[in-house]
């Protein structure tokens, strides 16, 4: 994800994901995310966010969005709750020589 300008970023965070292992806070470079008195990621200082995609890439729960504010949020749907992105799978590997 290419990395962008302040101030024109959305970043949701989905609660009911969040496990609170706290990474997106700990290594968010510009410190826009923190862990609310629930134990779960929130969102403290969006304006900062330069959509560098760290959190959305290492959530291990899928429980980030980071987007253009102009573009919406797209989240599937599952029977009435949130389907998590499914991520990119590796390469399969050559059956060998
Ligand atoms: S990385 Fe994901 S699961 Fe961990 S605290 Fe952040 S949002 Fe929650
Ligand atoms: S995209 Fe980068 S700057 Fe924005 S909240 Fe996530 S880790 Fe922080």
């Amino acid at each position: 994800m290419a990395r962008k300008s302040k101030g024109n970023n959305s970043v949701t965070i989905y609660p009911d994901w969040c496990k609170g292992c706290g990474i997106c806070v700990e290594f968010c470079p510009q410190k826009v995310l923190g862990l609310n008195d629930q134990g779960k990621a929130t969102v403290v200082r969006e304006a900062n966010c330069i959509r560098c995609g760290f959190c959305e890439l290492h959530c291990p729960d899928f429980a980030i969005v980071v987007k253009n504010k102009e573009e919406p949020v797209e989240v599937e749907m599952e029977n009435g709750t949130p389907k998590p992105k499914a991520k990119a799978k590796p390469k399969a590997k050559g059956k060998g020589a």
